[in-house]
């Protein structure tokens, strides 16, 4: 088993997939992220490697994805697609607005997220980066919230074809329900997603509730904590802590996947939970500790959302590889200058707690019993 880091190089592809320049989805979240990690020498050390990119197959896409989306994405970037067929699967709207090459760029971003889980899974990498990932909000026969393939779920299918008997644990820290995860492998007992995020009652995509725990053999493998507005930094982190660490006990996961949305910084434009840039380190360290502690170190990290392209996200994605290569005190002490956490949240431990209580309840057990560790 090695124990390197790979970086995937995706600057290509994250210009490539581009809805418009006043769409808020912006590459520059993943170039600056690579400026950055490039010239703090995080690559000098011998066990981080850069690693090329692929596009993702047709067939890892429609591991996941329904043959008539994908075939319809196709028809339009050719042109050939009936005026407006773009509408029934979620292509053409203000959210997803249609541009040139769209299954190409959404299938490199695929790949690269499928290359990151490739590396894990076959033990030529502990840990594996893709930054311009995370388009978690995609269905398997629809586009959604700037997603068009699914490259986490597309990821897992991978990880799954290369070890059909492996358990899966996808963590999603986007401040977005992972609804997109979560429904294609709802019913799949092999894969337990947990996602935290603001409550679906104030915020896209609506969905992300206690009560949403998994179908048929895989009811438990399903976890979420939807978080009041202007929830804060003791709140959030002690709701990851016991969730994540609490559910990977029972889970015993062979692999984790985490998808690293940056907006539930307190001044993200789209949504409003309330953490302060103090919170990110140690909200980092509780995914590489959850991956070592249970997962045996693998650990396939994605992107996400975040809106506040040039200062936020690059630097919680800088955290992040900085976390995965065993170098945290190279983050800056000035990145951490923020608002006093006070000034922007409001505390709902008691609100917080009876989510978690319910959810681990709910899905320990369950989860218990798909690694054969029932007492
Ligand atoms: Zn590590």
């Amino acid at each position: 088993m090695s124990e390197s880091t790979a970086l995937i190089v995706v600057d290509d592809i994250a210009k490539a997939y581009d809805f418009g320049a006043s769409h808020p989805l912006r590459p520059e979240r993943v170039l600056i992220t690579y400026d950055n990690i490039r010239t703090m020498g995080f690559l000098d050390d011998a066990r981080v490697v850069e690693v090329p990119s692929r596009s993702a197959t047709d067939g890892e896409i429609l591991a996941v994805h329904d043959l008539v989306f994908v075939n319809a994405v196709k028809d339009i970037d050719t042109g050939m697609a009936p005026t407006g067929l773009g509408r029934q699967f979620g292509l053409g709207t203000p959210d997803n607005p249609i541009f040139d090459d769209m299954h190409v760029a959404a299938a490199a971003v695929c790949g690269a997220s499928v290359r990151a889980a490739e590396l894990v899974a076959t033990g030529e990498a502990q840990h594996a980066f893709n930054p311009a990932g995370g388009l978690h909000h995609a269905r398997r026969s629809e586009a959604s919230g700037f997603c068009i393939y699914n490259d986490p779920a597309v990821a897992i299918g991978r990880i799954l074809s290369l070890h059909p008997d492996w358990r899966v644990m996808y963590i999603d820290v986007d401040v977005h329900h992972g609804d997109g995860v979560q429904w294609i492998f709802y019913e799949e007992p092999r894969v337990l997603t947990l996602s935290l995020h603001q409550s679906g009652r104030y915020l896209y995509p609506g969905t992300g509730f206690e009560n949403e725990i998994g179908r048929g053999d895989a009811i438990g493998t399903s976890a979420n904590i939807p978080l009041l507005p202007l929830t804060g930094n003791e709140d959030y982190l002690w709701a990851l802590e016991e969730t994540a660490l609490g559910l990977a006990e029972a889970f015993r996961p062979d692999v984790l996947v985490v998808q690293l949305g940056a907006d539930t910084h307190f001044n993200d434009p789209l949504a409003n939970l309330g953490l302060t840039m103090p919170a990110f380190p140690p909200m980092i360290e509780i995914l590489h500790r959850c991956a070592h502690d249970f997962a045996s170190g693998l650990l396939v990290a994605t992107g996400g959302g975040g809106y506040q392209f040039e200062t936020v996200v690059p630097k919680v994605w800088t955290m992040h590889f900085a976390e995965m290569c065993d170098v945290p005190e190279r983050i800056p002490h000035e990145w951490m200058d923020d608002k006093p956490a006070d000034e922007v949240s409001k505390p709902y431990r008691n609100e917080v707690e009876a989510s978690v209580r319910e959810v681990l309840g709910a899905c320990v057990p369950r989860l218990r019993a798909l690694a054969g560790s029932a007492p």
